[in-house]
């Protein structure tokens, strides 16, 4: 027999599970460790060790960076639309490999960064802020079009 706390847990388990595929609920936290300088300075000792610095130009991450996003996309090729949260339309090894496609996608984001000299966590934080004036709330609220057909 299940204590409360366990019927809590089944519960909730089995909400999600049915409605999965319709779920709209984006909220979702990362850890907080490791931090994005700490993964960098992993990166950059994996690349020191192995002698690899002098193929991490811009040019060769930026291509390295696009086949790995192609890699990323052949996992959700011929799948049709995706649920959020993935839903049962993904195996365990699918979700795996996913984890693992989207690790080296950013992973070279990172290194391009790196190799372009970009503060990726305070240049992205400007970004969000400019997006914020390019897309107005009271414009584009429900709206999916482009900045240039709000003004
Ligand atoms: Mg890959």
């Amino acid at each position: 027999m299940l204590s409360n706390k366990e019927n809590q847990a089944a519960d909730t388990t089995s909400s999600k599970s049915t409605s999965s595929t319709c779920e709209t609920n984006f909220e979702f936290k990362f850890s907080s460790e490791p931090t994005l300088e700490s993964l960098g300075e992993k990166l950059l000792d994996f690349c020191k060790e192995r002698n690899w610095q002098e193929f991490h130009s811009p040019r060769n991450l930026l291509l390295a960076l696009v086949g790995e996003v192609g890699e990323l996309s052949e996992i959700f090729q011929w799948k049709g639309e995706v649920p959020v949260g993935l839903g049962r339309t993904f195996t365990d090894n699918e979700k795996e490999h996913l984890e693992q496609e989207i690790s080296d996608v950013f992973i070279y984001l990172i290194r391009l960064a790196q190799a372009c000299k970009v503060d990726l966590p305070k240049a992205v934080e400007s970004k969000i802020e400019l997006n914020k004036k390019k897309y107005p709330i009271d414009k584009c609220f429900g709206k999916s079009n482009k900045y240039n057909e709000y003004h």
